[in-house]
């Protein structure tokens, strides 16, 4: 048993860390707070084995350097967990020894991360985090740029106040869209994306972020006879203060407000994982005092987990644009966080190995945040004697090359250029919003234009004729037309747009843009050696190595020439050009009868686009928008094979 102490000990510190130090959790909430419980029942059976450094007389992580360090003049406290409505009674029992009348304030627990503000006269002077509870990190610059954070309050007042800062749900999406586009990793959940933004050492990062704020308590001596009345001063001082509450005499009164609130769990703006119940009034909290850990007159109620267990069927290995091949695994169907669940991430071999996660298991599947639901671990009691480990492959399951596990990685590749799968992602990213931005080229498109060997580079799409596309199976004249003149608008994007929709490795949007800024077209970018791409300001050696070796390629100059030969602009026109002037070399026609806007005003809008806007169809035109009941033009336009928008198009556009 002592064995096993030590093993969880182990383990859970080394969770605690990548949690509270790296900002990237190893496992679920659920599966750490299942070990950290059965640490706690260990430890009390065996007072005697308690290790000095469990995580059971410890609060948070460790202070990171960068910062400088900031020791609390009010120390900050974890919160006692329940897990179930005996817990929070046992709870209440032992409060109500004391003071049989208690009233309870039930406050919704945001999973985001505690701050600690401190004000002079009203000023905000100091902005720290938790840390250890003793010390935390200054990072007072940061706080200062979180919006709802009042830099001055309502009244010159001397105070330190503690809240949770947190990241809404739609801020945390956007963030890690952006994030996968330029190739960072994601984060796993909006509690970890907002402690990671906190500690950027770059304030800037932290404007563009959208954190947010509620503030729960004052720890300087404040005159105030409870808990609801501290949270209405700390609503008149300014700050902003959660709405969801409600002060109770019971229990069963907490457990009715636990179920209302789970039920509209998912439609709130921000993640929340249980509710904090506080003795309300505050001279029977200081009788009541403190652990090393918790106050003793507060408890924290976590929602049951957003975890079901599922049998493992198969498990697909699939092959990104840059050729790192994926476990998925198929599962048998569970619902799970509102939706069903029938797939989820193995994450890459070492998981599976690590895990000894095997086919024809029981496994936990969980979701935090909004992300894809990921396999969590085995149920190992539930094994059956005919589970099966997962076959490893060592060949890429499209083209069949052999896979290589570079040195410094976790995942398995496949390094051929020409692998057919690694050529639909990678189209699939040419197209994408971020990149081409290419209406009506999404994954099926991208299918049946293989299928018909229409498409081997990114250059062929710009050689497809509208014969081809109404030629392929379920495509329709209309959306052929659509996506031909989608194509021709994107030949006048900004070069940056190209050179991050050729997906080289850690080149994102935002490395692309600095690099075209330097050299203005990708013809020169390609001839810059590597020392002139490295010495750009943002600009770090991994994306110089990498472009350098693929423009060493013959191909990649080849790309380029055949690029310039199908029209493409591959200059860099800027950041305000390319919105601006999307239509920038373009011939269109307006004919029909246009029913929202003018033929003057549909002119200008055009015009100010950057198009020609003539009378007549010919070869010459790029484009034509139709109105209803257009006649002649139009027919002409077919005949000719140039692509038509309507009206809604334009009003998009
Ligand atoms: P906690 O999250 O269990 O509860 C304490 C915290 O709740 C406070 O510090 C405060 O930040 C927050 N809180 C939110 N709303 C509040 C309110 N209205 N009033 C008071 N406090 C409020 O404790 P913790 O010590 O911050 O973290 C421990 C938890 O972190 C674990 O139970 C686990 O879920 C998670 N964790 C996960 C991993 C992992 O690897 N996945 C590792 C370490 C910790």
């Amino acid at each position: 048993m002592e064995e096993r102490m030590i093993e969880l000990v182990g383990e859970l510190n080394r969770y605690a860390q990548a949690y509270y130090e790296q900002d990237q959790p190893l496992v679920s909430d659920q599966e750490y707070d299942r070990l950290y419980r059965e640490l706690v029942q260990l430890e009390t059976k065996h007072p005697e084995w308690i290790r000095p450094d469990s995580p059971t007389h410890r609060v948070g992580g460790k202070v990171l350097d960068g910062f400088s360090k900031y020791p609390h003049v009010y120390p900050l406290f974890s919160l006692q967990d329940a897990f179930s409505l005996e817990e929070l009674e046992e709870f209440d029992q032992r409060v109500r020894k004391e003071f049989p009348h208690v009233q309870y304030v039930c406050e919704i627990k945001i999973d985001g991360l505690s701050v600690s503000l401190t004000y002079e006269q009203g000023v905000l002077v100091v902005g720290a985090t938790r840390g250890d509870g003793q010390v935390g990190e200054e990072i007072t610059e940061n706080l200062r740029r979180v919006q709802d954070i009042p830099l001055r309050l309502a009244q010159p007042v001397d105070i330190t106040v503690r809240g949770e800062c947190y990241m809404p749900k739609e801020a945390f999406r956007d963030l890690n869209q952006k994030r996968e586009l330029e190739g960072e990793t994601s984060f796993a959940n909006p509690r970890n994306a907002a402690a990671g933004t906190l500690r950027q050492l770059d304030t800037q990062v932290v404007s563009e972020r959208k954190l947010a704020t509620f503030l729960y308590q004052v720890a300087s001596p404040w005159e105030a006879g409870s808990q609801e009345a501290v949270l209405e001063d700390l609503q008149q001082l300014g700050f902003v203060v959660n709405p969801l509450r409600r002060t109770v005499a019971s229990m069963a009164e907490v457990w009715d407000f636990i179920q209302e609130i789970q039920a509209v769990r998912e439609e709130l703006a921000y993640e929340i994982d249980g509710m904090v119940i506080k003795v309300n009034d505050l001279a029977m909290q200081e009788e009541l005092g403190f652990t090393v850990k918790y106050p003793k007159w507060a408890i924290a109620y976590k929602f049951p987990a957003e975890e079901k267990e599922a049998t493992l069927l198969s498990v697909d290995w699939t092959v990104g644009r840059t050729g790192v091949v994926t476990p998925t695994a198929n599962l048998s169907p569970v619902q799970l966080a509102g939706t069903k669940v029938s797939r989820a991430t193995l994450h890459n071999r070492d998981y599976i190995l690590e895990k000894d996660i095997r086919q024809g298991d029981t496994v936990v599947v969980y979701k935090a945040g909004d992300i894809i639901p990921a396999v969590s671990y085995v149920v190992l009691q539930k094994r059956k004697p005919e589970s099966q480990a997962i076959a490893i492959p060592s060949h890429c399951p499209s083209c069949q090359s052999e896979l290589e596990q570079l040195e410094d990685e976790v995942a398995l590749r496949c390094v051929n250029p020409q692998c057919p799968a690694q050529l639909k992602e990678r189209l699939s990213h040419f197209a994408s919003r971020a990149a081409m931005n290419i209406q009506g080229l999404g994954p099926s498109m991208i299918e049946k234009l293989f299928e018909a060997k229409l498409l081997t580079s990114v250059s062929d799409l710009y050689r497809l004729q509208l014969e081809d596309l109404v030629a392929l199976d379920g495509v329709q004249a209309k959306s052929s037309q659509k996506l031909l003149a989608a194509l021709e608008v994107s030949k006048q994007n900004s070069a940056d747009r190209l050179l991050f929709g050729l997906g080289i490795r850690f080149v994102g949007a935002k490395a692309s843009r600095l690099l075209l800024e330097k050299f203005e077209s990708l013809p020169a970018l390609s001839q810059a050696s590597e020392a002139e791409i490295v010495s750009i300001e943002g600009i770090g050696p991994a994306v110089a190595q990498s472009l350098s070796h693929y423009f060493s390629h013959v191909e990649a100059q080849l790309l380029l020439e055949e690029l310039a030969t199908v029209g493409m602009n591959l200059n860099y026109l800027g950041q305000k050009k390319v919105a601006d002037g999307i239509l920038t070399g373009q011939t269109v026609v307006l004919t029909g009868k246009l029913s929202r806007l003018k033929r003057s005003e549909a002119k200008a809008k055009l015009e100010a686009l950057g198009a020609k806007v003539t009378g007549s169809v010919s070869k010459k035109t790029s484009l034509v928008v139709a109105g209803e009941d257009a006649g002649s033009k139009l027919a002409k336009a077919q005949e000719l094979g140039i692509p038509v928008q309507d009206e809604a198009w334009l009003e998009k556009l």
